[in-house]
């Protein structure tokens, strides 16, 4: 089985959870002898990069000196991290290294705190050192331990655009690029250590794309190498069936497709980022979320197809703080262009909807985002009238069964009777059945939900 395995931040965050990514990947090449050896993707370490954002943000203000202890610090960090994994003249090496990638980058920033000028690209080039330092640090910690292994710099693998903190890949040269420079390790048993997140454009300047984007790159390099898996390493179990703050004895879900995990991802589930994983859900590769902390939990296995079996609901999302907009028009409802001038009015502002409802007078709508809320209020009164509702939540009850069994929506409703119901909606899709709720009445109709559609909890 040829593999992807991405370790989040919190799965390299220190010398032990580096340890533990080192046994994870020797367990894995023991128990395949056949296969092609993993490509592994390693975040920077936890935190790093947010403080490689305020590095940045201080040279933007000429802070020069604390935008350089800042670096100064997180040198410190790794340094001493590395002196727990490794030790002798690879130590040496390794910090070597990563004092002079600190230092360089270092005199750029102090020359960038000068003007306080600081260009999306020179933010990706600061952003960057996260990731090159941990996979640097990986890499040698692999090849200690005796897991022959290559460090690789993302830069020359994975092609973007220019589009700074939000790079797209360029598909064909990253292909060519991952047989070039990974299948090459690869093929000679070498595990290729590579940092998630950065990139370059064709003509070698550091992008990024954007932030989490650790899991988009495994989603690009398995695509682009055509693996049979992409492991998403974390520190979680996996998927849950609802957020255990909300919901006291969640399940993990064992298998979801791409289109669930979408529709849970958008109403707030944790997990993966849909866009991240679409070079997968396009080369229909699963893409498994597991914890780096209990490896032997299965975790949670997305696939295009998603469950086999015939349970009932895969699981339940929550948006909380949500705000109904009403908008009513008696007239104008049903004249053409009434919508699309409606529609137009929160684009405006730039503001997403998450539920749409509509009935002969009025459209309801929710939005999370009310920072342009008064702006398109005034805006939509032009031509209808409006009120508004806050404290509101959307519950959502997803899986691919809701298709194929009319009764799972019977008994949702029917579990939420003593609950006031402001909008239900079932998307074309009928893969969710989406309340708008008050806000307060979400715990309560969270963890009726779960014990209706889930079942009470199985003792273990
Ligand atoms: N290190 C980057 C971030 O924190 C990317 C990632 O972790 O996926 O956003
Ligand atoms: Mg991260």
């Amino acid at each position: 089985m040829n593999v992807i395995m991405k370790f989040g931040g919190t799965s390299v965050a220190d010398a032990e959870a580096m340890t533990r990514v080192i046994n994870i990947v020797r367990d894995h090449i023991t128990r395949h002898p056949s296969s092609t050896v993993p490509v592994v993707v390693v975040s920077a370490m936890s935190k790093v990069t947010d403080r490689l954002v305020e590095t940045g943000r201080l040279a933007g203000e000429r802070q020069g000196d604390e935008a350089a202890q800042l670096l100064s610090d997180l040198l410190t960090r790794h340094l001493g991290v590395a002196a727990s994994l490794v030790e002798g003249d690879a130590l040496k090496a390794l910090q070597a290294q990563l004092t002079a990638d600190f230092h360089a980058l270092s005199a750029q920033v102090r020359q960038w705190a000068l003007t306080g000028e600081v260009s999306p690209a020179a933010t990706d080039t600061i952003l960057a050192a996260g990731e090159l330092a941990s996979s640097r640090m990986v890499a040698a910690a692999f090849i200690q331990r005796g897991v022959r292994a290559a460090w690789v710099d993302a830069r020359t693998v994975l092609v973007t655009d220019a589009e700074h903190a939000a790079a797209a890949p360029d598909t064909e040269a990253t292909t060519e690029r991952c047989r070039k420079l990974l299948a090459s390790h690869t093929a000679v048993g070498e595990v290729p250590v590579l940092g998630g997140f950065i990139g370059a454009t064709a003509a070698g300047v550091t992008t990024t794309l954007g932030r989490g984007g650790s899991d988009y790159s495994a989603a690009i390099f398995g695509a682009c190498l055509d693996v049979d898996e992409i492991q998403i390493w974390t520190d979680v179990d996996g998927m849950l069936t609802a957020d255990p703050r909300v919901v006291s004895d969640p399940r993990l879900v064992p298998e979801l497709s791409f289109n669930e995990a979408s529709e849970l991802a958008y109403f707030g589930a944790k997990v993966l980022h849909p866009s991240t994983i679409l070079p997968a859900v396009a080369k229909n590769i699963p893409v498994r979320i597991l914890n780096s902390r209990r490896p032997e939990v299965r975790g949670t296995m997305i696939t295009a197809e998603g469950r086999r079996d015939a349970g009932a609901l895969t699981a339940l999302a929550c948006k909380r703080g949500v705000t109904v907009v009403n908008i009513t028009s008696t007239r104008m409802l049903m004249a053409h262009g009434f919508l699309r001038r409606l529609f137009e009015v929160f684009e405006r502002f730039k503001t997403a909807v998450d539920v749409v409802t509509t009935s002969e007078v009025s459209v309801s709508v929710t939005v999370d985002n009310t920072r342009r809320l008064e702006d398109i209020i005034r805006n939509l009164r032009t031509f209808a009238e409006v009120s508004t509702e806050s404290d509101m939540a959307i519950v959502c009850v997803v899986g691919e069964n809701l298709r194929s069994d009319p009764t799972l929506f019977a008994r949702a409703v029917t579990t939420l009777q003593h609950i006031p119901l402001r909008l239900v909606s079932q998307a074309g899709s009928r893969r969710n059945i989406t309340f708008v709720i008050r806000d307060g009445d979400a715990p309560d109709a969270m963890n009726l939900l779960h014990d209706e559609l889930f079942g009470a909890p199985v003792a273990s």
